[in-house]
């Protein structure tokens, strides 16, 4: 196959990365990777040309930002298809429409496409009650994150917006996949992990509900109440909160000595099960 025939490649979930085959065709210049990097964040979406100067001219757009726009689009084109003749007009998968531009991919040609597929298909099996294979796929999106979401143009401050709903995307991913970790019983394998979110997302209460009963499942009973002094402690000092009703529940229980049960709801034939795990 002949490098121009093979298809171009957009990662997001890490510095932001074009590749067709070995060959690089990220832009350098930085308004033209920004604008790329937008598009591909919208992929198969329709992306106004006042949204696009908005965002990469946010301190307020000159007279000439759509001029410039227009030179940026065809650079990009050129960058991406090399030795294309009428980049100013048409491109095959940088598409002009009346008002604004579409970046066309299949859904193997971006990361971000492919996570969320992932995630999407993870979820329908945990509804399934397949837990295992549910597992798997979470791996497996986890495995296409290659670091903080489009580092390298964190600096630009044009995309916080998009960043910061990617990183809530990827700790939701975390979360979800302690969740059928701990519906297999497999505690002892995250609390290594869990301990570390804890302590670098002090707010996000459900990853100190998941180490407690990691701990639990790790028949350690007494450090699980530990987990939870600490947890109401950061959340009195650093959010002026208390626990909310999930982890006083799990207190609730690990203090009673009972077994905690973690369940989620599984679907079967339809049929709304309560799928618990005992320790
Ligand atoms: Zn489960």
């Amino acid at each position: 196959m002949a490098t121009g025939d093979e298809p171009l490649q957009f990662r997001v979930l890490g510095t932001f990365e074009v590749t067709r085959g070995s060959r690089r065709c990220t832009p350098t210049a930085s308004k033209q990777r920004a604008l790329l990097a937008l598009l591909a964040l919208h992929a198969n979406e329709f992306v106004a040309t006042s949204r696009i100067v908005d965002q990469l001219w946010s301190r307020g757009a000159p007279r000439s930002a759509i001029a410039a726009l227009h030179g940026y689009v065809t650079a990009v084109r050129r960058v991406l298809t090399p030795g294309l003749t009428s980049a100013r007009t048409s491109h095959p998968v940088l598409n002009t429409r009346p008002s604004g531009y579409m970046l066309c991919l299949e859904p193997h040609q971006l990361d971000l496409t492919r996570f969320r597929q992932l995630v999407k298909q993870a979820q329908a099996e945990i509804a399934a009650g397949d837990c295992g294979q549910a597992r798997e796929m979470f791996t497996a999106a986890l495995g296409l994150w290659r670091g903080s979401p489009l580092a390298d143009l964190r600096e630009t401050g044009m995309f916080d917006h998009d960043i910061s709903r990617l990183e809530k995307e990827y700790l939701e991913l975390l979360r979800s996949r302690f969740d059928v970790m701990l519906c297999q019983g497999d505690g002892h394998l995250a609390v290594f992990e869990l301990e570390e979110l804890c302590a670098k997302y002090p707010l996000w209460e459900r990853f100190h509900e998941q180490l407690m009963l990691a701990l639990c499942q790790a028949e350690r009973r007494a450090d699980a109440l530990n987990a939870y002094a600490r947890a109401y402690r950061v959340l009195s000092s650093a959010a002026g909160i208390e626990p909310g009703p999930r982890l006083r529940a799990m207190h609730q229980v690990v203090l009673s000595g009972d077994d905690p049960r973690h369940w989620h709801d599984h679907r079967h034939a339809g049929l709304r099960v309560a799928h618990s795990v005992s320790l």
